[in-house]
C-alpha cells in the first residue's frame, strides 16, 4: 500500500495549476483579499512619488550648512513652510531655507533636511547648529519603487500588506485566478440532509456540509450536489455531471469494500485513471485519486477525482492531508501548499497500531512561545465526529511508532490557529 507521502506526490504531480490566461478575472481591489494574482502588476507611480522630507525640520543647500556648529551656526532665512501635501512655491537659494514637516515635498534648489532639534528659530531665521550629512534625510523620488516595473508578482495571495501597496499605487483593479471549483458529492441510501427528520437507520449527511466549509476556506468555489444514492446509475449520472463543472470533484462514500461500494468501478467506466486505491493511513485508509482525461466536456481541463472514505473523520482528515493541497497547487498560488506542520510536547500519551501512519486529532497551544498537542477526549474511532469540534490540529505517529509518551515532542499538522493562552 502507498505510504502517505508517496499519495502526497503522486497528487500534487496530478494537479495541473490553473491557466494564468484563461482562468482569470478582474476583481475591484476591495474585492481581492486573499485571491491569487494571476498577473503581474505594473505601477505607473514612483515611489516615493516626489523627493520629500524625512524628518521635521529646514530643507536647505548643503553648501550653506556644511561647516556650521554650536559656536558658528549657519544662519539662513526663511522663504516659506511647506506642510505635508502642499507643493512648494519658491527656489531655494544660497542664504535660504524652508521649514518642512515630515512628508513634505522637498523644494527646487534645496538637497538637505535638518531635522529640528540641530536647529534655533529666531522669526523668519533659523540658526544651523550642526552640520548634516549631504542630502540627509531626503528620501528620493523612485529610490523604494520605479514606476513601469514589476511591482507584484503572480502567484502570490493578496493579503492586507498587498492591498495597502496595490492602494497606494493606486491599482483599482486586479487580474486575479477565477477561484477553482470543487463539486462535492455524498454517496449513500443511509444519507438525509440536516432539516430532513431521521427515520430508523438514517445518518444526516455531515460531510457535505464540512467538505463545503473547508473548501470555502480554501479559497475555492464549493458546488454542492447533495446526496446520491447507492445506485450505479445515479453514482454515474452525478459523476459525469461533476466533472463536466468543476476541476475537482470530491466524493464521499462508497470507496471501501462493501457491497454497496460502486464508485472506483463506476471512474472507470466513465474513462478515469485511478492513481490510488488506498494509503497506508489511519483513518482515511480507503481513498481513491484518479483524474477524468480533459475533454470538451471539461472545458479542455483534466479533472481530479477524489473518492473519500464515508466516515465524517477519515473524510476530514484526507481533506485536510491530501485534498487541500491539491487544491491550493490548482489555485495558482507559486507556493506553499502543503500542510504546515510543528513539533509539540504532548500532553497526553499518544498510541497507534503502529501499521499505518496515525493521524490524533486535538489541540495544540501555544504556551510561552511553546507547542502544546492536546488529544481530543473521548472516543478517538473515525465515525466518532463529536468530539472533532475545536479541533485545530492532528498529531502524527509515523509507521512503527506505538507509543509517544507525555512528555515527548509529536509532528503535529496544523489546520487552524493554535489556541494562545492571553
Ligand atoms: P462508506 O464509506 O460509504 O462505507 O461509509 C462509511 C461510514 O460513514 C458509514 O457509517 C456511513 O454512514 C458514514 N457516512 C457516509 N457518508 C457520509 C456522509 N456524507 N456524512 C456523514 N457520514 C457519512
Ligand atoms: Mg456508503
Amino acid at each position: 500500500m502507498l505510504s502517505v507521502s508517496q499519495a502526497e506526490e503522486i497528487i500534487l504531480n496530478l494537479v495541473q495549476p490553473l491557466d494564468a490566461q484563461q482562468d482569470q478575472e478582474v476583481v475591484m481591489l476591495l474585492t481581492a483579499i486573499e485571491r491569487i494574482l494571476a498577473a503581474p502588476v505594473v505601477g505607473v507611480l514612483d515611489f516615493p512619488h516626489w523627493d520629500n522630507s524625512a524628518m521635521d525640520g529646514y530643507a536647505v543647500r548643503y553648501e550653506d550648512v556644511k561647516q556650521c556648529s554650536d559656536l558658528e551656526p549657519s544662519v539662513l532665512e526663511i522663504v516659506e513652510e511647506i506642510p505635508a501635501g502642499k507643493e512648494p512655491q519658491h527656489f531655494i537659494k544660497t542664504g535660504q531655507a524652508a521649514r518642512i514637516l515630515t512628508g513634505a515635498v522637498m523644494p527646487l534648489g534645496a538637497d538637505t533636511v535638518v531635522m529640528q532639534e540641530n536647529t534655533r528659530r529666531e522669526g523668519n531665521r533659523v540658526f544651523i547648529l550642526t552640520s548634516p550629512e549631504p542630502q540627509e534625510f531626503v528620501r528620493h523620488r523612485a529610490s523604494f519603487y520605479q514606476a513601469g516595473t514589476p511591482l507584484l508578482q503572480p502567484g502570490i495571495k493578496i493579503n492586507a500588506p498587498e492591498i495597502a501597496v496595490l492602494a497606494a499605487a493606486q491599482c483599482n483593479h486586479l487580474t486575479v485566478y477565477r477561484r477553482p471549483r470543487v463539486a462535492i458529492l455524498s454517496t449513500g441510501d443511509e444519507l438525509v440532509t440536516p432539516d430532513q427528520p431521521l427515520q430508523p437507520g438514517e445518518i444526516v449527511d455531515s460531510n457535505q456540509y464540512a467538505l463545503a466549509a473547508l473548501i470555502a476556506q480554501t479559497g475555492a468555489e464549493p458546488l454542492q450536489l447533495g446526496i446520491v444514492e447507492d445506485q450505479p446509475e445515479a453514482i454515474t449520472e452525478a459523476i459525469a455531471h461533476a466533472v463536466a463543472t468543476s476541476d475537482i470533484v470530491l466524493s464521499s462514500g462508497g470507496v471501501s469494500v462493501g457491497d454497496y461500494d460502486y464508485v472506483d468501478q463506476i471512474l472507470e467506466s466513465l474513462g478515469a485513471n485511478i492513481h490510488i486505491r488506498a494509503v497506508a493511513v489511519k483513518p482515511g485508509k480507503p481513498l481513491t485519486v484518479a483524474t477524468f482525461p480533459a475533454t470538451e466536456t471539461s472545458n479542455h481541463k483534466p479533472v481530479l477525482y477524489f473518492g473519500l472514505p464515508g466516515n465524517p473523520v477519515s473524510a476530514l482528515v484526507s481533506f485536510w492531508r491530501f485534498v487541500q493541497p491539491a487544491i491550493k497547487k490548482l489555485s495558482g498560488i507559486s507556493h506553499s501548499w502543503g500542510p504546515v506542520f510543528v513539533n509539540a510536547r504532548s500532553r497526553q500519551d499518544l498510541r497507534s497500531d503502529g501499521k499505518r501512519e496515525t493521524y490524533l486529532w486535538g489541540s495544540l497551544h501555544l504556551v510561552d512561545g511553546y507547542y502544546e498537542f492536546q488529544l481530543a477526549g473521548g472516543s478517538h474511532s473515525s465515525g466518532n465526529l463529536i468530539n472533532l469540534a475545536q479541533t485545530n490540529s492532528l498529531a502524527v505517529l509515523p509507521v512503527g511508532k506505538t507509543l509517544i509518551s507525555t512528555g515527548e515532542i509529536v509532528q503535529v499538522l496544523q489546520v487552524s490557529s493554535p489556541i494562545i493562552k492571553n
